[in-house]
């Protein structure tokens, strides 16, 4: 095996980190273009879905819608809903039922698909079509839902639309608490989603809500930015209920000469719009403030023009107010029964109207009246009714003060709420993330521990094999391949003891080149080395499984073969020999040969160690090459350590 390289684990991190890349990075499934004209459509949507557009001209927000049909990304199901959101209100002018039934339709498949955003917007333009057929409260039951599905599903300009369209048809219902706390959450709303068309449509509807509720500081201040704002983009309808409302605002705080400014700011400009009612309002608006400055003469020419513009509308509330106003005029003249006669007329139509504002002030100026007639009775009769009135209102004005800081409460907590499951799904989110990033490192830990791991598996493999090739080299003979001297002396010990502990016997042969020098001489050292590596293969070859072969000196191998008895040494022996004798040299010359002289020598039970044993075959050996070489000769009783002598 081929042990890696120091620069394989950091390969294998480079293979894995761009894994780990392609894993993190969320598959891109749209071109540039397409997402430019979805960016295209949702800027352009945001628009119209803030009533931008539509509030200009028809034809302009068609346009725009034509536009955003264009820029429409195919197959996109949730942008085309919110294209039909706006042809809701734009389609169906006075097709009321038509409308309502789109809506209902549109509705109830944006829902299926669980697209909330959309579902809600089919709602309020639902509501639309609901508070012209069935009334304000089928409306708001709508707007309530829309609202409802455009907090959960985190749409915040859905919910903004729907907190307006609630907060003007609460303003209408007379709930000016709630209505206030509405129109004030949307524009808060749309100022923080960048809808600055919407969030100034707001101001109007705060400005007059306020000024309903006396609090003409506040109304003074959001009716003021309603005019700026509408001049700007030159929306001469809002403009006049902006200006005139001013008015209201300016008269009821005392300041009459103002109020006399802005309502004739407010005539003027009643010209430009197209309501009939615009200039009999103004006229009206400017004769009460003219009795306020007791320029009653003045005041009564102008409420003869308004009173005949109302009679013309059959506008029963206008012609109960300019009756009391009249009714006034006269009083500030002096003339307390004309006056009780055009308060007696204005009483009728406004408590038909149950206009409680300006009965609380009638009944009182009712109550002067008789009071200067010096009727007594009749005046206290007036009076009553003005306190019951006065205590009503006081109380009305009083709860709705009450309720505006209970709905801004609920809002706040609303808001809070909202905050708090947003912070909570961010956290969990986050937690998700930190989890899921400390799993990845954890997978790429683990590949490295695991490249590393068999980095050094492979290190150690290797060291083995290195150490075991050392060993080896250690205990073998590098010419011949066979054991060594310190081979043989590791080896031989554990042969002996296994013989000794078996009960069996053993032999060795003391093997010995003859004439070997000659050789050296004749052909070279090198030629000596290659026979003697011949040599000690033929007899390895010659040899057991289990025999031991191993160089014991220059050209001297020693044989060990355990189980072997001295007879079946020596044909051991034999067969080395003539193996050897048999074995072709023809590259030294033609048939050359090398013989063998071999010592044989059996364990004996009085030898200590293997010295004495080898000993004996040295001599056996010694005997050979004495006997004329070539022959294998045994230990002679003598060497075998008998008493005999030596011969
Ligand atoms: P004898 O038959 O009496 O054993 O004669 P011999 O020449 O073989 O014995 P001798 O002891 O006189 O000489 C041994 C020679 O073996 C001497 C030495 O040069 C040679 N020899 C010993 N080791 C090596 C070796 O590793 N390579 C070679 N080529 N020759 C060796
Ligand atoms: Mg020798
Ligand atoms: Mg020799």
């Amino acid at each position: 095996m081929s042990p890696p390289g120091p620069g394989w684990p950091i390969l294998l991190l480079a293979a894995l980190l761009p894994l780990h890349a392609i894993a993190t990075t969320p598959l891109a499934n749209t071109t540039p273009a397409a997402s430019a004209a979805a960016a295209e459509f949702d800027a352009l949507f945001k628009r119209l879905d803030g009533g931008d557009l539509l509030a200009t001209s028809v034809p302009q927000a068609r346009e725009a819608v034509a536009r955003l049909q264009t820029l429409l990304p195919a197959g996109d199901e949730h942008r085309k809903r919110l294209v039909d959101t706006i042809n809701c209100s734009l389609d169906y002018g006075n097709a009321y039922a038509q409308g309502r039934d789109f809506a209902q339709r549109q509705f109830d498949a944006a829902l299926t698909a669980r697209d909330h955003g959309a579902a809600a917007r089919f709602l309020y333009c639902r509501a639309s079509y609901e508070d012209i057929l069935e009334g304000s409260n089928v409306a708001l039951a709508s707007l309530e839902r829309g609202i409802k599905l455009a907090r959960t599903d985190d749409d915040d300009a859905a919910l903004a639309q729907g907190l307006q369209a609630r907060g003007n048809m609460e303003s209408v219902l007379g709930h000016y608490g709630k209505a206030l706390a509405d129109s004030i959450e949307a524009r808060r709303l749309f100022t923080q989603l960048d809808m600055d068309e919407s969030a100034n449509r707001t101001l109007q509807d705060i400005g007059i809500t306020y000024r309903r509720l006396g609090d003409q500081d506040k109304a003074h201040e959001y009716l003021e930015l309603a005019i700026a704002h509408q001049q700007e983009v030159g929306d001469h309808a809002s403009l006049f209920v902006s200006v005139l409302n001013l008015g209201y605002s300016e008269q009821e705080s005392g300041h009459y000469e103002e109020a006399l400014t802005t309502y004739k700011r407010a005539l003027a400009l009643a010209d430009k719009t197209d309501a009939d009612a615009d200039q009999a309002a103004a006229k009206l608006a400017m004769g009460s403030t003219l009795v306020d400055l007791k320029r009653n003469e003045e005041a009564l020419g102008l409420l003869q023009d308004a009173a005949a513009e109302y009679a013309r509308l059959d506008h029963a509330s206008g012609t109960g107010m300019i009756a009391f106003e009249r009714g006034r005029a006269h009083a500030g003249l002096g003339q307390w029964r004309k006056a009780l006669e055009e308060y007696s007329l204005a009483q009728t139509r406004l408590e038909r109207n149950a206009n409680t504002r300006y009965l609380e002030r009638l009944y009182l100026a009712q109550a002067h009246a008789q009071e200067a007639l010096q009727a007594p009775a009749a005046a206290l009769a007036a009076y009553k009714h003005y306190l019951t009135m006065h205590d009503r209102n006081v109380r009305e004005r009083n709860d709705q003060r009450t309720q505006i800081l209970r709905e801004q409460f609920e809002t706040d907590r609303a808001r809070l709420e909202n905050q708090r499951l947003k912070n909570d799904k961010a956290t969990q989110e986050r937690q998700l993330e930190t989890l899921e990033r400390a799993r990845q490192w954890q997978r790429l830990a683990l590949a490295l521990l695991v490249t590393l791991l068999i980095a050094l598996g492979a290190i150690a493999l290797r060291q083995l094999a290195r150490l075991r090739s050392w060993r080896r080299a250690a205990s073998v003979d590098v010419l011949t391949e066979v054991l060594n001297l310190r081979g043989l002396k590791q080896a031989v010990p554990a042969a002996l003891r296994e013989a000794r502990a078996s009960g069996g016997t053993l032999s060795v042969l003391a093997i010995d080149l003859d004439h070997f020098k000659r050789v050296n001489d004749r052909f070279g050292h090198p030629a000596g080395d290659r026979v003697l590596r011949e040599i000690a293969h033929g007899c390895a070859q010659t040899l057991r499984d289990g025999d031991l072969l191993g160089r014991s000196g220059g050209e001297e191998f020693l044989a060990v073969l355990p189980g072997a008895g001295l007879v079946a040494a020596h044909e051991v022996a034999e067969r080395v020999r003539q193996h050897a004798a048999k074995q072709e040299f023809n590259w030294l010359g033609p048939g050359e040969r090398v013989t063998l002289s071999i010592g044989v020598a059996e364990l004996e039970a009085h030898d200590r160690d293997m010295a004495a044993l080898v000993a004996r075959a040295d001599a056996a050996l010694y005997r050979a090459k004495a006997l004329g070489r070539d022959r294998v000769e045994e230990a002679s009783a003598y060497e075998r350590g008998g008493d005999a002598a030596p011969p």
